[in-house]
This record gives C-alpha cells, sequence and structure tokens, in this order.
C-alpha cells in the first residue's frame, strides 16, 4: 500500500505517554505543558488492536516512544503482547534512559529487539542545565543495564546543539565504543516543542562530519539501509555511527514512519499540524476491517514531505509552531507525538 509519493506504510512510532521526567529545553522548554486527559489515553488493548490493524497493511517495525515511555506503568506488558503479533519483524524503543536500569532485563525477556537511549552529553552538569533534571548517573546506570542485558544494536541518540556539546561528538563516539552501542548526532530540528531553535543552534552534517575527519582521518560512507533515517558513516578503524539531517537534509522521498500519540491521534508526519483520530472510532465499536480501512485510506491520500516543506519556508528566526498553539493543541508537541 503506498502513499501518493509511493511511499509505503513501513514502520510506526508509538507514543505510550505524553509526560516526561525530563525537560530537555529543545523538547519541552516552556514552563508550563497542556497534558492529555488520562480517560483519553489509550488502553493497552487498544494499542494492540490498533498495532495489529497497521501490520496488517505492511507495517513491520514498531518503535514505543513518548514522551518517556518507561513512565507507563507495565509498558513491558505490552512489548509482550506487541512482540507476539505475526509480522512485526522488529519492536524497539527509545528512551531518555532514567528508568532503564530497572526495566531493561524484564523488557528484553519480554521481547524487545532493541533499545535507543538518549544521551547528549557526558557531563553531568551539562546534563542538568539541558534536562533540568539531576538525573544523569540514573542515564549512565540505564545504557550499562541495557548493555548487559546482551540485546545488540542498541542505539545512542545525541542531539547536537551548537556551544553546548558540539565539543563532545568526539567524546560520545567514544562513549558509544564502550558500551557497545552505535551513536546518532541528531541535528536540531523546530518541531513543534522547540520554540527555542534557531538556524545558529544546529549544526549540521557536514560540519559533525568535519569534527570527526579532524579527529580521526577520513571517513567512509555505508549504503544507506532502505528507510532508515540515519544516514551511517564508518571511522577508519571501523567503528560505525549514524547522522539524521532532517533539519540540512531531509529524507522525506523515503519515509515510511507515522505516528500514533498515547491518545490515538494518528499523524503521517513529524511536522503534520493536524492528524487522524483512530481512538474515537475504536471507542464508538470500529471493528478490525474498518479500521484498517480508514488507515489505508488515509495513507494512499498522503503527500506530507513536512522536512522539505519545512526546510523551503523557513525564515531565520522563525519557530514553526508557537508556544501559545502549543498551550491550545496538545498534539503539536514533539513530547506528544513521539520523537
Ligand atoms: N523521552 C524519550 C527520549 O528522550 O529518548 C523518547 C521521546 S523523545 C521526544 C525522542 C527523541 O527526540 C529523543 O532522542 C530526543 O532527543 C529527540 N528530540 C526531541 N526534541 C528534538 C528536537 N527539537 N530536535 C531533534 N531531536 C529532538
Ligand atoms: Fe527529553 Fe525525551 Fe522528555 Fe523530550 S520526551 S523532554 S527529549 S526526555
Amino acid at each position: 500500500m503506498l502513499d501518493t509519493l509511493g511511499r509505503p506504510l513501513g514502520a510506526l512510532r508509538i507514543s505510550l505517554t505524553d509526560r516526561c521526567n525530563l525537560r530537555c529545553r529543545y523538547c519541552m522548554p516552556e514552563a508550563e505543558y497542556a497534558w492529555l486527559p488520562r480517560r483519553d489515553l489509550l488502553s493497552f488493548d487498544e494499542i494492540v488492536r490498533i498495532t495489529e490493524a497497521f501490520v496488517a497493511l505492511g507495517v513491520d517495525r514498531v518503535r514505543l516512544t513518548g514522551g518517556e515511555p518507561l513512565l507507563r506503568a507495565g509498558a513491558a506488558g505490552l512489548v509482550r503482547r506487541l512482540a507476539a503479533l505475526p509480522g512485526v519483524a522488529d519492536l524497539a524503543m527509545t528512551t531518555n534512559g532514567v528508568l532503564l536500569a530497572r526495566h531493561a532485563a524484564e523488557l528484553r525477556a519480554a521481547g524487545l529487539r532493541r533499545f535507543s537511549v538518549s544521551l547528549d552529553t557526558l557531563r553531568p552538569e551539562r546534563f542538568q542545565a539541558l534536562s533540568q533534571r539531576a538525573t544523569h548517573p540514573d542515564v549512565l546506570a540505564g545504557i550499562a543495564a541495557a548493555a548487559a542485558t546482551g540485546l545488540r544494536g542498541m542505539k545512542i541518540d545525541t542531539v547536537v546543539l551548537r556551544g553546548f556539546n558540539d565539543d563532545e561528538i568526539g567524546d560520545l563516539l567514544e562513549f558509544g565504543r564502550t558500551v557497545p552501542a552505535e551513536v546518532r548526532f541528531i541535528e536540531y530540528m523546530d518541531v513543534g516543542g522547540a520554540t527555542g531553535w534557531t538556524p545558529a543552534l544546529v549544526v549540521p552534517r557536514a560540519e559533525i562530519l568535519a569534527t570527526l575527519t579532524s579527529r580521526y582521518g577520513p571517513i567512509t560512507a555505508l549504503d544507506r539501509t532502505g528507510s532508515a533515517p540515519a544516514e551511517r558513516f564508518a571511522l577508519p578503524d571501523g567503528t560505525v555511527f549514524g547522522i539524521v539531517s532532517s533539519t540540512t537534509q531531509p529524507f522525506c522521498a523515503s519515509c515510511d514512519r507515522s505516528r500514533l500519540t498515547a491518545d490515538g491521534m494518528w499523524l503521517r508526519c513529524l511536522y503534520a499540524i493536524t492528524g487522524t483520530d483512530l481512538r474515537t472510532p475504536l471507542r464508538a465499536g470500529a471493528g478490525p476491517d474498518a479500521l484498517r480501512e480508514l488507515i489505508a485510506q488515509t495513507w494512499r491520500q498522503r503527500a506530507d514531505r513536512g522536512a522539505v516543506d519545512r526546510l523551503g519556508a523557513r525564515s531565520p528566526g522563525t519557530v514553526f509552531v508557537s508556544a501559545a498553539s502549543l498551550r491550545r493543541d496538545p498534539h503539536l508537541e514533539m513530547h506528544t507525538r513521539g520523537g
């Protein structure tokens, strides 16, 4: 099943909650937030039913995210149910790692296939300045616990911010080697929630590569794997890392991802302003066929190229969504739609 630009429905990111135990300044910079009403959050039964519909239409990669997914009680129980669905080839979680030491082993036992842990700095004082919490040691313990499960393919996701952590790019790679985990450097995006975004804070892919080349020598670009958002590279010694350059080099042409918010709003693009409400029909009694039909029809009409459009429309100093709009509609928030 293809959208209007010939892109299949391949990956689904499911936000388990919009709540978070950090306040990263690139994601949640405001003092107050409008939270999703708890009664609106999808139950695990509802998430499983929706996921079944997506899998029947071609989705084979599922990622649990948020907000902080590990704040959702019983997340491992959901992992067990999703891992048991025939057709789910890859089941991953993106977490800030704060609660991971407690949950890593049970997540693996439940059938999670891969961990991605966000880590922007190796320095506790910088972590506290960025996230407004003092839980850097917990994140490092979470990464160690995830590595101790023996699951392969761990990723460390680092948003690179000029003047904040761009001097740690090489050190983070070194840290990744010790875990072991593949580090992915992410360009700062002006998605909803990033109300402090300015072009000056973005460290482009070319600059990340130049920094690493001057430290390690010539870098080799690896073949791109399918629709993966990261371009992958190798250092002269073979260490592999990734760069997600959605701000300066959008990859909308191959994007097969869509997102489900914790209250059942289906977004076909990270930059989408509106979505499709799947919760209301589900709670009104829509069966599997009706749900599949709604998703299929919507996907076939998809023409979103949010990052490409944003690159063309961006004028210096403007943010994508204002703080006032975010207060009116929490679905515009990065922590609500799931990164
Ligand atoms: N709380 C979890 C975490 O931090 O890993 C999962 C949700 S978080 C929204 C998912 C990813 O989005 C994180 O790696 C985070 O660094 C990234 N992110 C958030 N805001 C961003 C922004 N403005 N630009 C680029 N990446 C961003
Ligand atoms: Fe930070 Fe993730 Fe929480 Fe956003 S959702 S504030 S990126 S930990």
